[in-house]
Order: C-alpha cells, then sequence, then structure tokens
C-alpha cells in the first residue's frame, strides 16, 4: 500500500492578492504607494523639491515614488562594495540622482540624440550609459534640473516617466523592426500603441513589483522573450497570419525563471488588449506580501500555462484565443545586430559596440551628427548595449565605419568585445558589491591581446551583485559580484562564476559551479583559462554553450 501524501492541516497564508480581498498593505513599499501612487511625485518635483534641493525631499518619496518618475539615488563615491550591507541609506547615497531616459522599442531620432547628449553634458558630467533595455541612463544628475531636463526630453517626444518602478517600464522592441527582410512581423506599431495607451496611466501605476515587456518579430529574438514579464514573440499561424505567440513569466534576478508560453494566437490589432489583460492579472493576481516574491514569474509558477489561459480568457478577455504555433528557433545566436546589415530598401544599418555600453554625452551628439551625415537621422539602442545607425547608402559604409573607429565605436568588434556587458556597478549602484563598468572593458581589451586567435561568438556578463542587471545567467561566462577570499585571507571584490547560460533552442541558466569563485584581478587568467579549454576540445563548429 502506498502512502498518500502528506498534506499540511495549516491555512495557507494569502500573498496580498488584492484580487483576493488583501487591500491592506503587507509591507512598506505597499504601504507608500496606497498613501500616495507613485505618479503623484511628478508634481511635487515640479512644485517642491526642485526649489528646496536634495535635502527637502520628503525620504518616502526619494528612495520610493521618485523611480516613477526615472529617478534612482546614487551610490556616495568611494564607499567600497563590502560596506552596503551596514551603512545608512542616507550614509551610501550622493545629493545626485541617476536619471534612465526610456527609449522603448530602442528607437530614436538624430534630434532626440542631441537632446539626450546635451542634458548629459550640460547636467550630467558627460556621462551616458546605454542599458540592456535600451534605455539611456545618465548620472550625476540634480533634482534642482530635473524640470528642465524633462521640458527638453518632452519636446522632442521623449520621457522619463514609468522608467522604473512598479510600473510597466520601457518595453522592448526589435532595434531593426520594419527594416529588415527578414522579419516575422513588424511590432513597432503594436509596440507604440501600447506604450501611447498605457504608460502613464494610473490603470497600471501600482503594480506588485517591476514589469517588463518585449514586442518583438525578429528572428534573431533580439529582446530575450524568454526572461521577461511579458512578451509577445512573432509568429506566423498554420494559415498564413503573422501574429504573436504569447510568453510570460520570465525574469532573471537571485531566482530566475524562464517565460512558459501561454499557447494562443495574438492577432496585432488584439495585441494592446491581451497586454492589458496580462498586467491586469499581475496587478489584481500578483503576489504583494513579499518584495523577493512579487514578480510575475512566481505567479506563473504556482498557476501555471493553462490555469493562467483560463483566467486570462474568462476574466478578462471574455473571449477565447485560438491556440497558435511557437516561434520558429532564432536565426543567430548573436542577438545583438552588431555589424553592417542590409536593409529591405537597399540600405545598411551599421550596429556598434561601445565600452559596454558607457558613452559620453558628447559622443551621443557626435553620433546624432553622423546618422544626419551618413544616413537619414535615424538610430537604435539595442538590448545588448549596442547603437544603430540606420539608412546608410553603400558607399557611406565604409566612410561611416571609420568615423565611428575614431570614436572608439566599433561596427567589427573583437568577439570579446562585442560578447561583454556590464551593469551599472559600484561606480553609481547603491546595492553594488562589485565594481563592473570599468573592470569589464579591461577584461575584453585583455582577452583580446591574450586570444587574439579567438574566432567564436561568446558572452562575457559582468554583474556588480545578485540583481543580475547584465544577466549573469544567460551568458556563456557569467559573473556575479560578491566579496571573496583572496590568496591572504583577506576579502576583497570578486566575483562568483556561472557557465553555459543561453537562450534560444534549450534555454537554460548558466550553472554555479561549487568554487568557482574569483577575485577581480584573477578573472582574465580564469576566462583565458576556460576558453583555451573550449577551443582545444571543441568539435567543428560547436558554440561555446554546447
Ligand atoms: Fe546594481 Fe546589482 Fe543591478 Fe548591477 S546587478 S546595476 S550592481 S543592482
Amino acid at each position: 500500500m502506498t502512502t498518500p501524501p502528506r498534506t499540511s492541516t495549516r491555512p495557507q497564508r494569502g500573498q496580498g492578492q488584492w484580487a483576493l480581498g488583501y487591500r491592506e498593505p503587507l509591507n512598506p513599499n505597499e504601504r507608500f504607494k496606497k498613501d500616495s501612487d507613485g505618479l503623484d511625485v511628478r508634481q511635487r518635483i515640479l512644485d517642491i523639491y526642485a526649489h528646496t534641493g536634495f535635502d527637502g525631499i520628503d525620504p518616502t518619496d526619494l528612495r520610493g515614488r521618485m523611480r516613477w518618475m526615472g529617478l534612482y539615488t546614487q551610490r556616495r563615491q568611494g564607499i567600497p562594495g563590502g560596506k552596503t550591507a551596514v551603512l545608512e541609506p542616507d550614509e551610501l547615497e550622493d545629493p545626485y540622482f541617476m536619471l534612465r531616459v526610456r527609449i522603448d522599442g530602442g528607437q530614436l531620432s538624430s534630434e532626440q540624440l542631441r537632446v539626450i547628449g546635451g542634458i548629459s553634458t550640460e547636467f550630467g558630467r558627460d556621462v551616458a550609459d546605454i542599458t540592456d533595455r535600451q534605455n539611456v541612463q545618465l548620472h550625476w544628475i540634480r533634482i534642482e534640473d530635473v524640470p528642465e531636463i524633462w521640458t527638453r526630453l518632452e519636446a522632442v517626444g521623449l520621457g522619463t516617466t514609468e522608467a522604473c518602478g512598479d510600473t510597466p517600464r520601457v518595453m522592448l522592441g526589435c532595434p531593426l523592426a520594419g527594416i529588415l527582410e527578414d522579419e516575422v512581423i513588424d511590432a513597432s506599431g503594436v509596440l507604440d500603441e501600447t506604450v501611447a495607451k498605457y504608460v502613464g496611466s494610473r490603470e497600471f501605476s501600482n503594480l506588485p513589483r517591476k514589469w517588463k515587456t518585449s514586442m518583438s518579430g525578429c528572428v534573431d529574438h533580439c529582446t530575450g522573450h524568454e526572461i521577461n514579464d511579458v512578451s509577445f514573440v512573432g509568429v506566423v499561424n498554420e494559415d498564413g497570419e503573422a501574429g504573436y505567440d504569447l510568453w510570460v513569466g520570465g525574469g532573471l534576478s537571485t531566482n530566475p525563471k524562464l517565460a512558459q508560453r501561454i499557447g494562443v494566437f495574438v492577432r496585432p490589432d488584439q495585441v494592446t488588449d491581451v497586454w492589458a489583460a496580462v498586467t491586469g492579472i499581475f496587478r489584481d493576481y500578483g503576489y504583494r506580501r513579499q518584495r523577493n516574491h512579487a514578480r510575475m514569474k512566481f505567479l506563473m509558477a504556482d498557476w501555471g500555462p493553462e490555469k493562467f489561459r483560463q483566467v486570462l480568457q474568462d476574466e478578462y478577455l471574455k473571449t477565447a484565443l485560438p491556440d497558435g504555433p511557437a516561434p520558429a528557433a532564432p536565426r543567430n545566436d548573436q542577438r545583438d545586430h552588431v555589424g553592417v546589415l542590409r536593409q529591405k530598401d537597399g540600405a545598411n544599418a551599421l550596429g556598434f559596440a561601445l565600452r559596454t555600453g558607457r558613452i559620453s554625452g558628447s559622443m551621443l551628439t557626435r553620433v546624432a551628427e553622423l546618422a544626419e551625415q551618413r544616413g537619414q537621422g535615424r538610430i537604435r539602442t539595442t538590448a545588448q548595449q549596442k547603437l544603430v545607425i540606420l539608412d546608410v547608402a553603400d558607399a557611406d559604409v565604409e566612410p561611416l565605419v571609420a568615423e565611428l573607429a575614431a570614436l572608439d565605436l566599433q561596427v567589427r568588434p573583437s568577439a570579446f568585445r562585442r560578447g561583454t556587458m556590464a551593469c551599472t556597478g559600484l561606480e553609481f549602484c547603491k546595492l553594488a558589491i562589485v565594481e563592473t563598468k570599468q573592470h569589464a572593458q579591461d577584461l575584453y581589451a585583455e582577452l583580446e591581446k591574450r586570444l587574439p586567435e579567438f574566432d567564436t561568438p561568446i558572452s562575457i556578463n559582468v554583474n556588480g551583485c545578485p540583481n543580475a542587471c547584465a544577466r549573469f545567467q544567460t551568458a556563456d561566462i557569467g559573473f556575479k559580484g560578491s566579496m571573496v577570499r583572496d590568496d591572504a585571507g583577506e576579502m576583497v571584490e570578486g566575483f562568483q562564476v556561472h557557465l553555459g547560460g543561453h537562450l534560444g533552442v534549450d534555454a537554460a541558466f548558466g550553472r554555479k559551479f561549487r568554487g568557482h569563485k574569483v577575485t577581480k584581478v584573477e578573472t582574465a587568467d580564469y576566462c583565458e583559462r576556460v576558453l583555451r579549454g573550449y577551443l582545444e576540445r571543441r568539435e567543428g563548429g560547436e558554440s561555446f554553450a554546447a
């Protein structure tokens, strides 16, 4: 006789789901969101804080609601990583902000890029980062300057609303949507429609946690639908109709999960409504008790795709969606659109690598000029910290390659430079344990010297802490910042290594091997050992992940 499984007699504790009647805030974040919507902070910035300065900002606005307007306080300069956990918030921050400008779909005009570059130069000490969510992040921003910055951004159709916070953040789209011949579908229209209708709307300005969207018909799957909260992935159904496959519940951070297919076919004219319905499920059924258990991935792990589909159709859409096909495998392991790519109109798109996303405002202004001189003023950001200039005639390709190279912007970078990403890290991020941007630049430069013959796409993602903003779990070699013990027994900056992560067919997170911790100074030696071992053992065209 088999023993029946033991069932707990303890009543299950609610997770703070609004739909189940839990409306009383269960943690400080839920409390401040209930007391005053995050979007309310905009008016207080304009009316009060821009005049009082940093010291006059209400602490809950400062470290909470400011995010709804794309503002994060910046890490105090000179505080080492090991100190993060033991300092009070005001000991850890400088009186400056990081400001995230949302670039939905990565689409920019030269006029817009010129404005961003000018703001960086004038108000942000000429520093800018292209993030791996297609945003531009500025640093050293004073609260007194924010109204003028918004005026300039809004004059060219840009903004910072809901660039951070428990909101629908920037929506990823293929930077070459509508440009390449071989895309499954151009998703830029449905993306623009969804942004216009719902970003800044009070309907979704109080979600349980951050909400990451991608909408793309890219054959390279460049927006990484597997690791977004909600994704619409281009497919063609059995009738030859192009539409979208819906994926829900992906996310990285400290408890990574791959998104799951819901199995429905979404027509282009349904995308905005289906997005709103999925977002509504997250708002209403998402877990609000514990912040570290509040992302959609936890609800999906409990419900599974069948129950999710049933709730989506029965409670939210009030109609059934047809079954649909899964997306084709990505054509390419490299999703960054770097290089010279032929557009369907016969012109060329030139994608290029910065220095792990780092650039200056003056260089952004120069890129805007080049896009006007050699193209038609269209620029794109990618989800791999790269930029693309569109509409370059054949005769202008090599001159533009050379002009970009003169700025150290590489259309034909080494495999290491191309494949290395880094998060903000200790330089500006209050959560960081380890400096990342400069370290990653030094690392790829060192590997270029040591392994000049290396000829295979490789991803090396350098992160300053376990939050995985630069996606260490999906890289061939993923570095997660932590304090590690060196040979002398001292605790120093270093990394936990994760190996063999990848998206696409048989997507899997990198494995953490016992003992694979390296100090910062050991990372180049470590990478060289691993990569030489790969070169010696690979068979045929076997990729690193294989
Ligand atoms: Fe900051 Fe950590 Fe994110 Fe890096 S991974 S930007 S250190 S929170």
